[in-house]
């Protein structure tokens, strides 16, 4: 990987929801990025509008990287809340065996669209003793009570500043009035439950506040407290974590220690699906999973989800996931050529200045606030440049070299290039045979999936060779019955190229 030089000085400008305002994303101790990103709750499959989240938290790590910044970055994974006691009592396992199957989905999810693993994965049930230290000390400053059912709520009374993160107007603020469930849409605060008293049938932890689990604010505030310190560099989550999520970890937080809980605050805009909200009843939920067997490769769906920077709203279509495959084919067959051509010595001075500024465009837009969308603009203008020379044969060895480490910074964030997109297709079409839901798969991909690479390149092969005999019925014949099975045949002067569709 080239070396950021020149851009090295740039420093990440990043919307900070605590400020209002473009900051500086810097490590406060000159060393590593501490930073937490509220993971999944693993009662479910992960839909797209998570994977959005997750991807543009994935390009702001792989982003400060290129720049030369270190990160630590946490995760949790909410293996213990209302959903999962629910669910699981409803299947009738423990809840450790019910959310097995969806962190090990998780995680095949996050391989398939390339999402780089945090530095440390916290799960809550393997924090309780952090969180039961957490609302005793919370207990101790006055700011926690426990009710006759054994529960213990936080008293938002006690700290004043609370809503200063979602700026929410919280006149209407009841004190004393209280909230049980995780999740609540009321603009007036309410006291919220740090530790649930179980009901019978229900998982529990014997703790010296007394049997109970925990409410999810405490988990997140215990676990980033716990890899990351009292006070960190920078929170992410979606923005509909923002109330009532974010601003109850800071009130238990800043209560406990008197300090800033994170400096800055990232938030990932909204999902839509075709302009409307995406929900099950709406018939516009998709899991990355239905996505896969709808025959999208996992590459177009990563780029789809990533191009439109994190701070606006995505409004995802089919066209924009068509658009993305596109862009992909563009990329990788311009990366092939500039590998496998045959140029002359020399440069192209037009060319070396368009890898400089396409290089120097990329880094600044990514520096701003990591827009996307204006990086990737970048890239395409000299690929675009590029393609035209190569055309016109007035590309040179010394414009190739210059162009290269341009494409190795791209896909340092980006990680489109390579192709790797069978793997995630044939797990979730595995998936799919095991879950009994082969219906759901589009029929060109099981086409395509019932020839193996081998049976391919042997129909490739004959090809080649019906073509030498002059058979070129029979070469014809074996181009359309690959074309019937979604494989593509691109002939060039190197020999044949193939590609599943
Ligand atoms: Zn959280």
């Amino acid at each position: 990987m080239s070396e950021p030089q020149d851009l090295e000085a740039m420093t990440l400008r990043l919307f900070n929801t605590l400020t209002g305002q473009l900051d500086a994303l810097e490590p406060a101790d000159g060393k590593a990025l501490g930073m937490y990103a509220c993971g999944p709750t693993v009662y479910d499959y992960g839909h797209i509008g998570n994977f959005r989240t997750f991807l543009q938290i994935d390009i702001l790590r792989r982003f400060l990287r290129l720049s030369g910044v270190a990160v630590r970055h946490v995760m949790n994974i909410t293996d213990v809340d209302d959903k999962i006691i629910r669910n699981s009592v409803e299947a009738g396992i423990p809840i450790g065996e019910y959310t097995r199957q969806y962190i090990e989905a998780f995680f095949e999810d996050l391989d398939a669209l390339r999402v780089e693993r945090p530095e440390q994965i916290a799960r809550a049930t393997e924090h309780i003793p952090q969180m039961v230290a957490l609302i005793e000390k919370l207990a101790a400053a006055g700011a926690a009570y426990k009710v006759e059912d054994g529960s213990w709520y936080f008293k938002l009374a006690a700290f004043p500043a609370y809503g200063k993160l979602s700026k929410k107007d919280l006149s209407g603020m009841e004190d004393g009035a209280r909230v049980d469930v995780d999740e609540y849409e009321k603009d007036s605060a309410r006291d919220f439950a740090l530790w649930k008293a179980p009901k019978p049938n229900e998982t529990f932890w014997d703790a010296a506040i007394g049997p109970g689990r925990p409410g999810w604010h405490i988990e997140c505030s215990a676990m980033a407290m716990e890899y990351l310190g009292e006070s960190f560099d920078l929170h992410c989550g979606g923005e509909d974590l923002m109330f009532p999520h974010h601003e109850n970890e800071i009130a238990q937080s800043e209560t406990a220690t008197h300090k800033q809980f994170a400096r800055h605050w990232m938030h990932v805009r909204f999902l839509l699906v075709d302009g409307r909200k995406m929900s099950k009843s709406e018939g516009n939920f998709y899991t990355l999973r239905d996505l896969l067997l709808k025959g999208y490769k996992a590459s177009a769906i990563r780029l789809a989800l990533i191009s439109v920077p994190y701070r606006r709203p995505l409004n995802f279509t089919f066209d924009s996931l068509t658009d993305a495959t596109n862009a992909i084919d563009r990329l990788r067959t311009f990366q092939a050529r500039l590998n496998a051509g045959r140029f002359l010595a020399g440069e192209n001075p037009v060319l070396q200045e368009a890898a400089k500024s396409a290089r120097a465009g990329y880094f600044a837009a990514l520096a701003n606030d990591l827009n996307t969308a204006d990086a990737l603009a970048s890239i395409f203008e000299l690929v675009r440049a590029a393609n035209t020379a190569i055309d016109d044969e007035q590309l040179f060895t010394a414009d190739r070299e210059a162009i290269l480490p341009v494409l190795e910074d791209f896909d340092a964030v980006f990680d489109v290039l390579e192709d790797r997109d069978a793997e995630p297709t044939r797990r979730a079409l595995q998936w799919a045979e095991q879950s009994g839901r082969m219906n759901e798969v589009a029929p060109e991909l099981i086409a395509a999936q019932s020839l193996s690479d081998t049976a391919i390149e042997a129909l490739v092969a004959e090809r080649t060779a019906a073509k030498k005999a002059r058979n070129f019925a029979r070469a014809d014949a074996i181009r359309a019955e690959l074309a019937e099975k979604g494989v593509i045949l691109e002939d060039s002067k190197d020999g044949v190229r193939w590609k599943r569709k």
